[in-house]
């Protein structure tokens, strides 16, 4: 059994064909997921039962993602309440993604930071762990895990494509590392030494549908049923069997999710 540790299921890609999704999934052993629905993005709050229906083993989670920072500059509290209203009308386990991307900087970084701190300091209050999504500002991202988190918060790094050293550094925080289709690029040979080299109690794995769909499906939409390919991958660079390591993330999702909250426990009302 595998599980999707980062997918955007109630995306527009998937409107038209949502059950095929879930059906192609499942039949490729894909029986769990998580879904990540932008707290601020009301398009994809409507579709939350649509995608409960389609596929009963997902789970959600939600934020703010640091594309959409900017307009929060000066009404960061308004960021928090969305999340958190977002997050117990859904029976969030976890909060993501969050985080910085000094890739595209759609938001001014300041602000950015602030919204992150800010989802960062939530998640300790409400005990769920974080999905972190971090490009090209590692040491920022860490920084404010550091400080917001005040070595309270728990999580994992959505669509890991780090160095060894980075990988090292979040290790350290005690958070987990998710590893995306990427790693089965031909390309992506330093990606794979890395990966190669993190403790097996520590990995994830996720495809982060609708993108960045793996080899041999590169450049198509993305979708769970393709996680298999990123297991396989995965596997031969620990020289383990396949069902051996899906067994092993199985393990670690579970170690990683903690037991429910009691009062997340509730049914999307959406
Ligand atoms: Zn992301
Ligand atoms: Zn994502």
């Amino acid at each position: 059994m595998f599980i999707d540790s980062h997918c955007h299921l109630a995306d527009e890609a998937f409107l038209a064909d949502l059950p095929e999704v879930a059906a192609r999934a499942h039949s490729a052993g894909v029986m769990r997921a998580v879904c990540i629905l932008s707290a601020d993005t009301p398009e994809e709050h409507v579709r939350v039962e649509a995608v409960q229906t389609a596929w009963p083993g997902v789970i959600f989670a939600t934020a703010v993602h640091p594309h959409r920072a900017g307009p929060y500059e000066d009404r960061i509290g308004d960021a928090v309440s969305t999340v958190r209203d977002t997050a117990l009308r859904v029976g969030a386990r976890l909060l993501g993604e969050m985080g910085l991307d000094y890739h595209y900087d759609f938001a001014p970084r300041a602000v950015q930071q602030e919204v992150f701190a800010a989802q960062i300091r939530l998640a300790v209050e409400l005990d769920l762990p974080v999905a972190i999504h971090t490009r090209e500002a590692f040491d920022d991202t860490v920084r404010i895990l550091e400080e917001a988190g005040a070595g309270r918060v728990r999580g994992v790094m959505h669509c890991f494509t780090g160095t060894a050293m980075e990988a090292r550094r979040a290790l350290d925080l005690g958070f987990y590392l998710s590893i995306p289709g990427i790693v089965t690029f031909p390309k992506a040979g330093a990606l794979r030494d890395v990966v190669a080299g993190i403790p097996l109690e520590r990995i994830l794995v996720e495809t982060d549908s609708p993108y960045l769909a793996p080899v041999p499906h590169r450049g198509k939409r993305n979708e769970p049923a393709f996680l298999s390919e990123t297991v396989r991958q995965v596997a031969s660079l620990h020289a383990s069997a396949v069902e051996a390591m899906a067994g092993q993330i199985q393990t670690n999702f579970d170690r990683f999710l903690g037991a429910p909250r009691v009062d997340t426990l509730s049914k999307p009302v959406f």
